[in-house]
């Protein structure tokens, strides 16, 4: 889920004060503990050890009290969605969504809809929608999901962007939607032409054995792992001079790591700077036994202000894994949910098995660039990749 900064918001979400975006805000002072100096007792340590005692009692009172009070507040005060009111302002489309208390949402941008989720929430049974025409939203709804979630769900007639704040002190959900700022198909679809004319080097592909062991989640599983790029191709170079085929290969070595210990066999299409044609890529796909396939990019577009999370897949037996990777790199990355999306791209186009393809970050885009090369950040781009593939078998 993003938390945008005020900064990004536009002049309307603007017109709240700044503070209220965001989450909890602490008022100076206002909660510290402040611990005093006491005057040595004339009393000797007597006195003093009763007065530890007193103190102790105080602090326990106090301990119970918010206990109770915080047990009091989720039972009575179950959290509701009670109106979402649609409105449109300065070429954007906006939503409203009003609940009894603070919710922190979640969004997912799929091929044709908009989810943002409310954990915690019941729908309330008189909720009211007021929609406005819209050249991006087709319909709006909200459904208890399960019992614990509210789904709110918009249907688009076209792609889109788009940012969610929590409008503190008035318990308001806004959601922000524009039309899709898009540069990164067309440069894939372009590279994709130019890597399927060349000639690549033959495919050598690294085992990741998996570890023995009994119960472990992902046993029985083979997983194809390809890291993007390699060779003369290098794939993007982010502005601090580094080529992306270096990072698909940190990212799917990890990645491999964690799949393998966790009883999977994994393959690597490559394990070294080499080339690899996208046919070769394929061909090995569909003739080695495996049952997923996963290829490892890292974005890049013209634009240094275009950043976060895409997901791409083909084939309608691919969806599942897709979908599973996705959620799993927004819950995990916490960067823009620039969504789901079905493209013809080669791979995912020509393997026969479930098969998606990555772009977790931006490396034209500087936060993300850093966040790329950071050995912490890496490890969690493995494990939100790890997760994913976990949260598929699991359900697949
Ligand atoms: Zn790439």
């Amino acid at each position: 889920m993003y938390n945008p900064s005020p900064t990004k918001l536009n002049k309307r979400t603007l017109s709240h004060p700044p503070s209220s975006f965001g989450l909890r805000r602490t008022e100076g002072g206002e909660g510290r503990i402040v611990k005093q100096q006491k005057p040595p007792s004339p009393f000797g340590r007597r006195c003093q050890s009763i007065a530890q005692a007193d103190e102790g009692w105080r602090l326990f009172l106090f301990t119970a009290f918010w206990i109770l009070s915080l047990s009091a507040c989720s039972f009575a005060d179950e959290l509701k969605l009670l109106r979402i009111e649609a409105s449109r302002s300065l070429g954007n489309d906006y939503l409203d969504i009003y609940t009894t208390g603070l919710v922190e949402t979640r969004g997912l941008l799929l091929e044709k809809e908009l989810q943002i989720d409310f954990p915690g929430v019941l729908l309330d049974k008189n909720v009211e929608i007021t929609a406005v025409k819209s050249k991006r939203v087709a319909k709006i709804s909200a459904i208890q999901a399960d019992p614990q979630t509210v789904r709110v769900i918009i249907a688009l007639k076209k792609a889109i962007d788009y940012n969610i704040a929590h409008i503190f002190g008035r318990d308001k959900t806004v959601v922000e939607i524009g039309d899709r700022r898009d540069f990164t198909a067309e440069l894939m679809a372009a590279w994709e032409k130019k890597a399927l004319a060349e000639k690549g080097d033959p495919i050598k592909a690294f085992e990741f054995a998996p570890a023995g062991g009994v119960n472990l989640s992902l046993q029985g599983k083979t997983v194809i792992l390809d890291p993007g790029h390699g060779g003369n191709d290098s794939g993007a170079i982010a502005p601090c001079g580094l080529p992306e085929k270096n990072l698909t290969l940190l990212t799917a070595r990890k990645t491999a790591e964690l799949l393998s210990a966790a009883g999977a066999k994994v393959y690597l299409t490559r394990n070294v700077d080499r080339k690899n044609n996208l046919k070769d890529i394929v061909d090995y796909v569909n003739r080695t036994k495996a049952d997923i396939f996963i290829s490892l990019h890292y974005n890049f577009c013209g634009k240094s202000d275009i950043g976060g999370t895409e997901t791409y897949y083909y084939n309608a037996n691919s969806r599942p894994l897709a979908l599973n990777l996705h959620r799993s790199l927004l819950y995990g990355l916490k960067r823009k949910d620039r969504g789901l999306r079905k493209q013809i791209f080669y791979t995912v186009h020509h393997s026969q098995i479930p098969a998606a393809l990555l772009e977790p970050l931006f490396l034209s885009n500087q936060e993300e660039e850093k966040l790329a090369f950071t050995p912490d950040f890496q490890a969690l781009v493995a494990q939100s990749i790890f997760t994913g593939v976990k949260n598929y078998f699991r359900s697949n």
